[in-house]
């Protein structure tokens, strides 16, 4: 969602000579934070940069803040340079969270903390904490409101329908994937629900890199392979810029508009939810997310439990990862005017 440029993190109660319950400062208020984004894939990442910049800086800290927009192998090297700088906690929205292993030992090995922010960090014992919208809820909510907005159209199946999934090199793409036909994949089953291409796996779902281009590409792919003859009823589609990319080409090949989901709460989808294009979004408000990160470097910083909610759900195929999930919330038409009134810019466009 929107920015919203303050109240980031818990603010500042203590001095910074120790807390008053006497856990010891773990290392100085004022050192280096590092959070390496990934690339600006989604409105999200844009927002997060701002808001680390602004909390890490109004709770005391200096922010370390990168895009790698390079890529991977840039990811690393900054990563890298985040350790030899001495920053005492490093914060990972990862591009491909399997291809950071080297980096995060060296990380741990100089005594920094390592928190996964948004994506999972996969194959590595070398990541303390995991901050995320609960990912498999969200896939989960985008399985439902497809369903739902598919019977709001006509009561009863069968329905065609397509699969798009986000960057294999993502880990939250097969978790969203997951969650989602954990509701769809019974009604495939039962025939409720017709997939004509027959592309139903994760693999021949993926958008690459999560470029609206690529997803594009597969819709006009997929309506004249499969849709010249037959109405095609929904797609789900694993975010907002997707989203748009997949209603551009069923514009384009002149089709009525399917119930096709999404996810961010970008700018430009709420409005094409508000103008009935789009049937759904998700609510991940972004500067919560961030909030909860920096609260996680305070407690840190002050030799406080960090807390978590989640100990069971996230393992990363070395460990499960001691996580801090937020809700995520299902917007569509019926709750447009009200999911979003506490957000600067969502707020006043959604009155
Ligand atoms: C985030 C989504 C975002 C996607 C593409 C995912 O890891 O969780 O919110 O849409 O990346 O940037």
């Amino acid at each position: 969602a929107a920015l919203a440029l303050t109240a980031c993190g818990r603010s500042d109660t203590g001095s910074s000579s120790g807390s008053s319950s006497g856990a010891a400062e773990t290392f100085p208020k004022g050192s280096s934070i590092g959070v390496a984004l990934p690339q600006k894939t989604s409105e999200n990442w844009v927002l997060a940069e701002k808001l680390f910049n602004d909390g890490l800086t109004s709770a005391g800290f200096k922010p370390d803040v990168q895009f790698a927009n390079g890529g991977v192998s840039e990811q690393q090297n900054q990563i890298s340079a985040m350790v030899t700088k001495g920053d005492k906690v490093i914060i990972v929205g990862a591009i491909d969270g399997a291809q950071l292993g080297t980096q995060l030992k060296q990380a741990k090995d100089a005594g920094a903390t390592v928190i996964a922010y948004d994506r999972l960090l996969l194959n590595t014992s070398n990541v303390d904490y995991y901050v995320a919208y609960d990912n498999f809820k969200v896939g989960v909510l985008q399985g439902q409101a497809l369903l739902d907005g598919l019977k709001s159209k006509k009561p009863n199946g069968p329905y065609n329908i397509e699969l798009f999934a986000g960057s294999p090199d993502d880990a939250n793409a097969k978790v969203f994937f997951d969650g989602a036909m954990s509701i769809l994949q019974p009604k495939i089953d039962d025939g409720t629900l017709k997939v004509l291409s027959g592309q139903k796996s994760f693999e021949q779902a993926v958008t690459q890199g999560w470029k609206p281009e690529n997803a594009q590409k597969r819709m006009d792919a997929l309506i004249s392979g499969s849709y010249s003859n037959a109405n095609l009823d929904g797609v789900l589609s694993p975010n907002d810029t997707l989203a748009r990319a997949i209603l551009t080409s069923v514009k384009s090949a002149g089709k009525p508009i399917p119930i096709v989901t999404g996810q961010d709460s970008e700018v430009e989808s709420v409005k094409s939810i508000m103008a009935g294009e789009q049937y759904s979004t998700i609510n991940k408000d972004t500067s919560k997310l961030v909030a909860q990160a920096i609260t996680m470097v305070q407690d840190l910083q002050s030799g406080k439990q960090v807390e978590i909610n989640d100990s069971k759900s996230y393992n990363n195929g070395v460990k499960t990862v001691p996580a801090y999930l937020l809700p995520p919330v299902i917007v569509t038409l019926a709750n447009v005017k009200t999911a979003y009134v506490n957000d600067p810019v969502l707020g006043p466009l959604t009155k």
